[in-house]
């Protein structure tokens, strides 16, 4: 019996999920009675996981994982945990995470339950908190099955470090170069900016904002505040923004400390990326515009007035 964490990186660095999701799996073992094992796949990251809890590290490396494909990752983590005795495999539910979690649920035979946003309540089995119904809802799922896959939604658990350093050991899986059946030809990243799923404070802004000529105002809130940048769907589908900014139902789950949207209506599908939010301000000329019935505060009020005037004052208070 262990707790596997998948620990995902990229390019040798850590994605801050999964700290998260080391400390979540250290959390579950010690109410379990047992160990936490962090997996990590391809070019590992160079921080320590033992310091966010891990108490052993396990890296599957390669050529065959340079490149990220859900069928050969899958496959190396699912064999991982199988070898290790592995019976509770936790996965930060990011892009990646989304693709290899049910693979890995299938080839486990395991119960899988996406949408985690808190710590495992085993004084009575082994029940867990999720969102369901588009984030509208929290669930509370028992789990009557002694294997599980669970995903948790990025900042939902307190990252803490009270372990100490760990030394990592390699370990082989039946994954091959005939294995990877895509290839992946070029990737384009988004440098220097705020990654959506890891961001604490992120400014959104729909097709209220009338064009992709008046996102600088946006993108200067953001700067301003040390914020990612998102959108809503339409906004993307439009090519005003790129797809990477997408939260929502077809988009990415965030659960940021603060979400800003301007001139976002507050469709469903949109709450469901983004009403796990901590805290939620919506800009709207609209006091009819739904997103307020799921806002913190609300601001009735054109954005292009709105918006120049929150920079002014976060500019004002930064200075002094
Ligand atoms: C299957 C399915 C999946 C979907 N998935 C997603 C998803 O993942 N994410 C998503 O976002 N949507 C999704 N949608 C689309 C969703 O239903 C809405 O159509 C969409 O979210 C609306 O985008 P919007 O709020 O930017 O635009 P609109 O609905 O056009 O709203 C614009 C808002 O801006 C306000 N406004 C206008 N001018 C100003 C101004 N000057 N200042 C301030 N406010 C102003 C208006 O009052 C209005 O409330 C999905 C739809 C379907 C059917």
């Amino acid at each position: 019996m262990a707790v596997i964490v998948y620990a995902e990186s990229d390019n040798g660095i850590y994605k801050k999920s999964s700290f998260e999701a080391t400390t979540y799996g250290k959390d579950l073992a010690d109410k379990l009675g047992t160990d936490c094992i962090a997996v990590t796949i391809g070019n590992k990251g160079t921080q320590n996981l033992g310091v966010y809890g891990a108490e052993s590290e396990l890296n599957v490396s390669g050529s065959t994982f340079d490149s990220f494909n859900p069928q050969t990752y899958a496959t190396a983590l699912s064999e991982v945990a199988s070898s290790n005795g592995g019976d509770t495999i936790v996965i930060s539910q990011t892009y990646t995470g989304k693709s290899i979690a049910p693979l890995v649920a299938v080839k486990q035979d395991a119960a899988l339950v996406t949408g985690i946003v808190d710590m495992v309540d085993t004084s009575n089995g082994f029940t867990v908190k999720k969102t369901c119904f588009s984030s509208k809802a929290i669930g509370h799922v028992s789990i009557n099955h002694s294997k599980r896959v669970l995903t948790l939604i990025p900042n939902s658990y307190k990252i803490y470090q009270d372990g100490s350093e760990i030394s990592s050991s390699e370990v082989s899986t039946s994954v091959s170069d005939a294995d990877n059946n895509t290839t992946i030809e070029a990737t384009d990243k988004v440098t220097g900016k705020i990654p959506l799923t890891e961001a604490e404070l992120v400014v959104s802004a729909g097709r209220g904002l009338k064009g992709p000529e008046n996102w600088d105002m946006v993108e200067e809130l953001a700067d301003v505040l040390g914020a990612a940048t998102a959108c809503s769907k339409p906004v993307s589908d439009m090519e005003w923004r790129p797809h990477s900014e997408h939260v929502g139902q077809t988009g990415i789950t965030i659960k940021p400390n603060l979400y800003i949207a301007a001139g976002i209506s507050g469709a469903i599908q949109h709450l469901a990326g983004v009403g796990s939010s901590k805290v939620i301000c919506v800009i709207n000329t609209d006091p009819e515009a739904p997103f307020f019935k799921a806002a913190d505060y609300g601001i009735v009020g054109d954005a292009f007035d709105v918006i120049p005037r929150l920079i002014k004052r976060a500019k004002e208070i930064k200075a002094s």
